[in-house]
This record gives structure tokens, sequence and C-alpha cells, in this order.
């Protein structure tokens, strides 16, 4: 394939996980029992894990209309406490950085159920969210925040400059690895940013998918693994700068970059990441031939786990049913079955069941009804939030098993 950012032959894939479907498209009851019964296909599509040893991006090779990614996308952001905290600290740290946002235009990239907008708004701010999922744009609007339907791009940046003036702030969160064309994402922000203002942009980091091996969080939504060095030559052919980063531990590992106009002086924060992503060798072949042996280890040993302690005939669950959760599910080549079913927060998600692997998805309170001796944490990026949650479960003997970075039971 060629690379997303800079247009580079990438070679053969470093990792590959083989063909799964993809990780959102969960099944109604009707649809499995076509599927089983085999009149009904599921598409299964390769999962390949590239390295641009020119730019340095990690990235896969296949990708889906965005159609079908985005028309009925089901992940709410409202539906986790850490978020409303972390929002909190996105609109404390735009604050810090540009001062009071009272009267200015912030507008929010995939903006999803408006979680992140409302403090902005709670702060003086006009907010406007660019969403392409109509179903959590309603969500929103409904909930006062004004949000557009659309996908982000150039054209969309054009319109929105029109009718709103330019934005002081810009947020996207979780949103760049998903954009089947960054140029046309980076063009916009440039295009829609005031020349004093500041673009946050939050995405999962490369180191610790690296270094805990997070494999899980390859799927086909996901197209791209960020690091420091490609996004600031993304950025800078659109006349923009990456001007500083912020670590948080959340999804796993996530960076908070400030982006701004070029000419803005970097903070000494992006020359440190970009030292120790060379140290890491993280632009590197040798390196991602490591991961994918690293990954091979963790996949023999989470099946072999899960066969062992499911084999005295005890049903074991699932804590969570995101898309990472059925790359790991559909990654193993034994042990799925032993588990009953998952349980999930998000009520969309009640109710169906999981692509190729057909586990049901329960609400949480299906844990301390089954009791099941152990529960794969497949949420694990929320694992503090979880085991408070289910101290009860815990405390009837329940255990969660953590699969990541190595696969173990929680004591
Ligand atoms: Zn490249």
């Amino acid at each position: 394939m060629n690379c997303r950012f800079c247009g580079a032959a990438t070679g053969d894939p470093v990792l590959q996980l083989g063909a799964q479907p993809p990780a959102n498209s969960f099944l109604t009851a009707v649809q499995v029992r076509e599927v089983e019964a085999g009149r009904l296909a599921e598409p299964r599509i390769p999962l390949d894990l590239h390295l641009c040893s020119a730019c340095g991006l990690v990235q896969i090779a296949e990708s889906l209309p965005p159609e079908t990614l985005f028309s009925d996308y089901i992940y709410l952001s409202g539906t986790s406490d850490l978020i409303h905290r972390h929002a909190e600290r996105v609109a404390d740290l735009a604050e810090a950085a540009n001062g009071s946002l009272r009267g200015h235009l912030v507008v929010e990239i995939a903006s999803n159920d408006g979680t992140v907008l409302r403090r902005f708004r709670d702060r003086g701010s006009r907010v406007l969210g660019v969403e392409p999922a109509a179903n959590v744009a309603r969500i929103a609007t409904e909930a006062g925040i004004p949000t557009r339907v659309e996908f982000f791009g150039e054209a969309s940046a054009r319109r929105v400059r029109e009718e709103h003036g330019r934005a002081r702030v810009m947020v996207a969160r979780h949103v760049l690895a998903h954009v089947p064309d960054p140029h046309g994402f980076a063009e916009g922000v440039a295009q829609l940013l005031a020349p004093d203002g500041l673009f946050l942009l939050e995405a999962p980091y490369l180191e610790p998918f690296f270094s805990r091996t997070e494999f899980d969080t390859i799927y086909h939504e996901h197209l791209a693994y960020l690091a420091a060095r490609p996004l600031r030559s993304l950025f800078e052919a659109h006349g923009l700068a990456l001007v500083d980063a912020h670590p948080f531990e959340i999804h796993g590992g996530s960076m908070l970059y400030t982006v701004r106009p070029a000419g803005a002086t970097p903070q000494p924060s992006i020359a440190a990441l970009l030292r120790r992503e060379r140290e890491l060798g993280l632009g590197e072949r040798v390196t991602w031939e490591r991961f994918a042996a690293r990954t091979g280890q963790v996949r023999a040993r989470l099946g072999e786990l899960l066969e062992s302690l499911g084999s005295s005939g005890s049903r074991l669950a699932g804590y969570g049913a995101p898309a990472k959760g059925n790359t790991l599910l559909c990654s193993l080549d034994r042990g799925v079955s032993a588990l009953a079913f998952l349980v999930d927060r998000n009520p969309w998600k009640q109710g169906r069941y999981t692509p190729g692997t057909h586990l049901p998805v329960r609400p949480p309170e299906a844990l301390a009804e089954e009791q099941p001796p152990y529960t794969l944490l497949l949420a694990w990026n929320f694992e503090e939030e979880v085991l408070r949650q289910q101290d009860e479960y815990r405390r009837r003997g329940g255990r969660f098993i953590r699969p990541l970075p190595w696969p173990e039971v929680i004591p």
C-alpha cells in the first residue's frame, strides 16, 4: 500500500491479524441465525498493519467505506464517567492556553453526543459540533449543542467559516486516526482556525500501543496509529505547527497535541517526544517485527488461559463490548467458546451479538445475576472504573482477567 500521510510505498505488512469482520458491526439475533444457517455471510476483511519507513506512520491497509462506519455509529461518549472528567480537563487546557473563551467560537470535529462541547458552552463559548453519525448528533442537538451532520474536511470547514466565522478553539478527539483523507482534514483545520486559534487534537499514542502490545486496538475503522513525527509533517504541509503535547491515561494511553498556525514556537515537549520516538525505534521495521512476535505470544497465552479457566464447565463472561474487544476475540485461535456472554453499559449494544464470535451483549447487572467465576476485561482501559462498579461481583468471588499487556487474573 501507499502511506496515507506521505504516499511512500510501505512494503509487506509488519503484522497480520487475518480476515476479520468490521469490529463495530454487531448483529441482531435474526442476523446471527441467518449467518449460522449459512444464508447470510458476515463480511471479512484482512486486518494488516503496515509501517511507512519514510515518515514513520503505522497504519492499516484496508479501509471500509465511511458510510458503513458512521451512519449508525454506536459509541456514546456520555456512557463513561471517565470521559466526563476528561472533558473538563480538555476545556481547562484550552482556557489555560488561550485565556477566557467567553463569546468565542469553539468547533468540535466528531463531537459525538456533545459531552465535550457542553463544558465549553458552560464557560460561555459559542459551540458547534460537526458529527457524521446522525443518531448521536441528534442526541447532542436535543441536549442543546448545535451539531451539523457531516464529515469534516475542507468543504465542511469552508461552510462553517462562512456561516459562523473562524474558530478560536477547535477540538478533535479520537477521530484523526479514523479519517481516510488526513490531508483534507488538516486543510480543513487550517481553513477554519483563527490566526490566534488553538487546535486540540487527541489521539491514542503510539508508544503505549507499542510497549503494552495493544494489538486489539487495531481494527478497520482505525486507519492510523499516531506518533508526533508523522503528525508534525502532516500539519506542516498545511501551514500548521505542532506546538505542545500532554500525555493522558485514557483509551490505553493517549496524547493531547496542541496545534497552531505556523510560526508559533513549539514547547520543549515536542522535541522531547520526537527524541523519545527515535530512541524507541518507532519508525523502524525491526521494532514492529518485535511487536508482532509479542502479539503472537499474547494471543496464544490468552486462548490457553480462557480454555483452562473454562475447563471445569463453568462459562465465563466478558466485560465491555468495545470494538477492540472484537479484534481481541476474533484474533484468538482458542478459548472463545469458554465465554457465555459479554456485558456493556451502552444500551445500543445490549441485545445484540458480537461480530464474528456471536456472543450476546447484556447489561452490566448480568454479572452479579449470573456470577461467572471469571470475566475477561475487554474494556481494559476502564479497569479502575469497572472494578469499582463491580465490587459486589468481586466480593462474591468473581475475578477479572486482564488481557494486556500480558494475560493474567486480577487478584
Ligand atoms: Zn509515510
